[in-house]
C-alpha cells in the first residue's frame, strides 16, 4: 500500500484517499534506544492540512449514510488485519516509542480489542422516547431522540501509547459515521502510518480517514481550531490540553490528560502481592503512563516490611533494549525527558528525600527509582512526573491518607488496598477521580469501561461506548399526533 516511487524508510501522509508524499522537512523519527535515525515522515504543509480538512469534510455524508452493518464489518476487518500483522505493530512500537516489546504486543492486542468493541457499538447507537405527556403542553405528542454523527473528528494523539490510544479515538468515531484526522504525536508517527494501511484495507472510504504528520502547535492547532472540524479529541499534557480548549471554538473537546497517581496500601494488605503490582505499575513504559503509580501510601505498620519488598521487586525489572524480549524498562522518549526526571529528583534529594534505589541516567534510559522520605510541595508528588518514579508516603490513619490522595490538581484514577468494606465505600465516595480501584493499581484499564479524568485530568470520557456519546449529536425529534 505504499505509494509508488515511495521509499520504504519515508512514510507518506494520507490525504483524501492519497498517499501523500513530502520531502522539504522530512521529521526523523528515532530508535529511543540507540539514538539512530530508524526513517523518516512527511510533514504536512498549510496547504496539506487544508486538503485534509476539505476531504474529511467531503466525506461526511458518505460516513453518515453508511449503514451500522457495514462500519460494524469495516471495524472487524481492520481487528483481524491488525491482529495479523500483530509483530510488525509491535516491533515499530518498541522501536520508535521504546516500549519493551512484551508489552508492545499487549499494546497492539488492546487496539485489536478497541476495533473490536467500536464494531460492536457501531451496531449499537439508537434513542430513546421521551413521555411527552409529562407536561400538558404535550399531549398529544410522540417525542423520541436519535442519534446523528457529529462530522469531522480531529483526533490528537500522544506519544506513550501510539496504537492503542489512536485507535480509542479513530475506532468510536468511524463507528459512530464520522470521518477522522489523525495528528499522531511526531515522536511516533510510524505504527499511524501502518494503522492507516490497515483501515484503508478494510474499507474506510476515501476522505474518511486522514493522517497528516507534523508539529502539534501548527498542524495540531489548526486542525482544531478549524470550523469543519465539530469535534476535537485529545490525548496529552494539562498544558497542551488547556491551548486547545482555548482555541478550539465552539465545538465539542475531550480532553485525556495526565495524573500523578495515588494508590493507598492499608495495613492489611497483602504487603508481597501489592508491592509487586506497584513495581510493574510505577515503571512499566518508564513510567510515561498517565495512570503510572506515583505516590504510594502505606501504612506506617506495614511500612518498612512494604518498602523492603518493593525493592526487591524492583530488583527483578530489567533495565535495557526494549527490542530484548526480556526488558521490563526501557529508554524515555528522549535524552531530555530523562535528563528532566533527573533534575526533579535531585531537587527532591536536596530538600531531604531518601533515594532508596535508581536515581541513575544514562542517556535516555532512567533507573527505576523509589523514593521515601518526600515532602508534599516536592514535584516528584504534587506534578505529573510521567518518569520511573515513585514515591513511598507512610500513614497513620485511613480518612488522612485519603485526604492526603485526594490533595492534587489531578484526577484521573487511583487505587486502594484493603480488606475492609467500609474503608472500599469511604474511598469510593471520597476521592475525586474519574476512576477509583479497589484492591487494584491505579494503572489499571480495560477498553469498554468508561476512562477519564476530573479536574485537571481532563474532560469528558473515552471506552469507545462512551467516546461516540460524544462523536453524536442527540437530535429531538416531535410528531404531532393532531
Ligand atoms: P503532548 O506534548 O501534550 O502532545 C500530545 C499531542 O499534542 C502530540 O500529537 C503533539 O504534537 C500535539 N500538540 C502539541 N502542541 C500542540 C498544540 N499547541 N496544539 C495542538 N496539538 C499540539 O503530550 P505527550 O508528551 O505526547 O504525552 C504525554 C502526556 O499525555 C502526559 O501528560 C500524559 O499523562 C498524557 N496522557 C494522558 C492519557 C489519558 O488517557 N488521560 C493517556 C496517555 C497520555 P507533537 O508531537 O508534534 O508535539
Amino acid at each position: 500500500m505504499v505509494a509508488q516511487g515511495v521509499s520504504t524508510n519515508h512514510y507518506p501522509m494520507l490525504i483524501g484517499g492519497e498517499w501523500v508524499e513530502r520531502t522539504e522537512s522530512p521529521i526523523e523519527v528515532i530508535n529511543k534506544y540507540t539514538g539512530e535515525v530508524i526513517a523518516t515522515v512527511s510533514e504536512a504543509t498549510d496547504q496539506d492540512v487544508e486538503r485534509a480538512l476539505a476531504a474529511a469534510d467531503g466525506a461526511a455524508e458518505t460516513m453518515a449514510s453508511m449503514p451500522a452493518y457495514e462500519r460494524a464489518a469495516i471495524l472487524r476487518r481492520a481487528e483481524a488485519l491488525l491482529l495479523e500483522r500483530k509483530e510488525e505493530f509491535a516491533r515499530v512500537i518498541a522501536l520508535e516509542a521504546g516500549k519493551g516489546l512484551k508489552f508492545a504486543r499487549t499494546e497492539v492486542d488492546r487496539a485489536a480489542q478497541t476495533l473490536g468493541f467500536s464494531a460492536e457499538e457501531a451496531r449499537q447507537i439508537h434513542g430513546e422516547t421521551v413521555p411527552m405527556d409529562a407536561s400538558p403542553r404535550g399531549v398529544g405528542k410522540l417525542g423520541f431522540w436519535i442519534r446523528t454523527p457529529i462530522g469531522v473528528v480531529a483526533a490528537i494523539t500522544p506519544f506513550n501509547f501510539p496504537l492503542n490510544l489512536v485507535v480509542h479515538k479513530v475506532g468510536p468515531a468511524l463507528a459512530a459515521g464520522n470521518p477522522v484526522i489523525l495528528k499522531p504525536a511526531s515522536y511516533t508517527p510510524i505504527t499511524s502510518y501502518l494503522l492507516a494501511q490497515v483501515l484503508v484495507e478494510a474499507g474506510v472510504p476515501a476522505g474518511a480517514i486522514n493522517v497528516v504528520f507534523g508539529p502539534g502547535g501548527r498542524v495540531g492547532g489548526r486542525i482544531a481550531a478549524d470550523n469543519r472540524t465539530r469535534k476535537v479529541t485529545f490525548t496529552g499534557s494539562a498544558e497542551v490540553g488547556q491551548r486547545l480548549i482555548q482555541t478550539a471554538g465552539i465545538k465539542k473537546v475531550t480532553l485525556e490528560l495526565g495524573n500523578a497517581s495515588p494508590v493507598i496500601v492499608d495495613a492489611d494488605a497483602d504487603v508481597e502481592a501489592v508491592a509487586r503490582k506497584c513495581a510493574v505499575a510505577s515503571f512499566y513504559n518508564s513510567g510515561q503512563v498517565c495512570i503510572s503509580v506515583q505516590r504510594i501510601f502505606v501504612h506506617r505498620e506495614i511500612f518498612d516490611a512494604f518498602s523492603e519488598r518493593m525493592l526487591a521487586e524492583v530488583e527483578l525489572l530489567k533495565v535495557g533494549d526494549p527490542l530484548d524480549e526480556a526488558t521490563d524498562v526501557g529508554p524515555m522518549i528522549d535524552v531530555g525527558e530523562a535528563i528532566r526526571v533527573d533534575e526533579w529528583v535531585r531537587e527532591a534529594s536536596a530538600g531531604g528525600a531518601r533515594v532508596l534505589t535508581g536515581g541513575r541516567r544514562e542517556g535516555p534510559v532512567y533507573y527505576p527509582t523509589v523514593l521515601d522520605q518526600i515532602q508534599p510541595d516536592m514535584k516528584v508528588v504534587c506534578q505529573e512526573i510521567f518518569g520511573p518514579v515513585t514515591s513511598l508516603i507512610p500513614f497513620d490513619d485511613f480518612e488522612q491518607a485519603l485526604e492526603e490522595a485526594d490533595k492534587t490538581q489531578y484526577g484521573l484514577q487511583a487505587g486502594i488496598f484493603t480488606k475492609d468494606i467500609n474503608k472500599a465505600f469511604r474511598a469510593v465516595r471520597k476521592l475525586n477521580y474519574g476512576g477509583v480501584m479497589i484492591n487494584e493499581v491505579p494503572a489499571f484499564r480495560v477498553d469498554n469501561m468508561p476512562y477519564g479524568g476530573n479536574r485537571l485530568s481532563g474532560l469528558g470520557r473515552e471506552g469507545v461506548r462512551y467516546a461516540m456519546e460524544d462523536m453524536t449529536n442527540l437530535r429531538m425529534v416531535v410528531i404531532n399526533e393532531g
